[in-house]
C-alpha cells in the first residue's frame, strides 16, 4: 500500500516536471542547438533548399527528415524535386 502511494506520488512529480520542462523549452530561445538533442540536424537556412525562395513565400512552408537532417522547403513540389537528387541539394547545407 505504501509503495503504491509512493509510485503514484513519483508519477505526479514526474509529469509535473515534464510539463515544466515543456513550458520552459517552448518559451525559451529558439537556438538551433536545442533541437540537436534528439540527434536531428536542424535546417540552417531561411530559404527553400530547392528554389532558394524565402521559406513561407509560397504560404505553406513544409519540412521533413532526410537521413537525420531536417529539410525545409517552400512547397510540396520541392520535396519531389529534392528526392530526385538529394545530394545536389544537401551540398547547400555544407
Ligand atoms: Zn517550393
Amino acid at each position: 500500500m505504501k509503495t503504491k502511494l509512493t509510485s503514484i506520488a513519483a508519477l505526479v512529480i514526474l509529469s509535473g516536471a515534464s510539463q515544466f520542462l515543456t513550458a520552459c523549452t517552448s518559451t525559451g530561445s529558439t537556438s538551433p542547438a536545442a533541437t540537436s538533442v534528439s540527434g536531428v540536424k536542424p535546417y540552417p537556412l531561411r530559404t527553400c533548399i530547392v528554389t532558394d525562395n524565402d521559406l513561407g513565400s509560397m504560404g505553406d512552408e513544409q519540412r521533413f527528415m532526410y537521413n537525420g537532417q531536417e529539410i525545409k522547403i517552400c512547397c510540396g513540389d520541392c520535396k519531389d524535386q529534392f528526392l530526385k537528387n538529394p545530394a545536389k541539394y544537401l551540398a547547400k547545407l555544407k
